[in-house]
């Protein structure tokens, strides 16, 4: 297979915005973004498509991710924010290289994004 999009980010193959990256986990700014702040959390480790295959695989990973996805909202927005992993094609999935999108800064209540 080949690597996903989000790996050649990590591989610094394809330019993005870094906010935040340690060993097991990268943070960048969404390149379309649906909201004021609009960042993806992605581990590093891409054999995880979705935040199903994750938890059940590597649960402390994906608390890593909350914590991380947390810790920007409070650097870059009122510390709140909105936590979505789309999880299937028929659910706006696009990159099957599991990630979440954090969303803080202005939402508006009651609205779901969307890409
Ligand atoms: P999904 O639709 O799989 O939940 O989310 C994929 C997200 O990745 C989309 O919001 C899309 O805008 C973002 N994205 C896709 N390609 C790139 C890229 O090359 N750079 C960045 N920064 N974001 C990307």
């Amino acid at each position: 297979m080949s690597a996903s999009i989000f790996t050649k980010i990590i591989n610094r193959e394809i330019p993005s915005e870094i906010l935040y990256e340690d060993d097991r986990v990268i943070a960048i700014r969404d390149i379309s973004p649906q909201a004021p702040l609009h960042l993806l959390v992605i581990p590093k480790a891409e054999q995880y498509a979705n935040v199903a295959e994750l938890a059940a695989g590597d649960p402390e990973l994906l608390a890593a991710m909350v914590a991380t996805a947390q810790r920007l909202a409070e650097e870059h927005a009122d510390g709140e924010f909105r936590l979505i992993f789309n999880t299937g094609a028929g659910a706006g999935q696009t990159v099957f290289h599991v990630h979440a999108h954090v969303l803080a800064g202005g939402l508006q209540e009651g609205t779901l994004v969307g890409n």
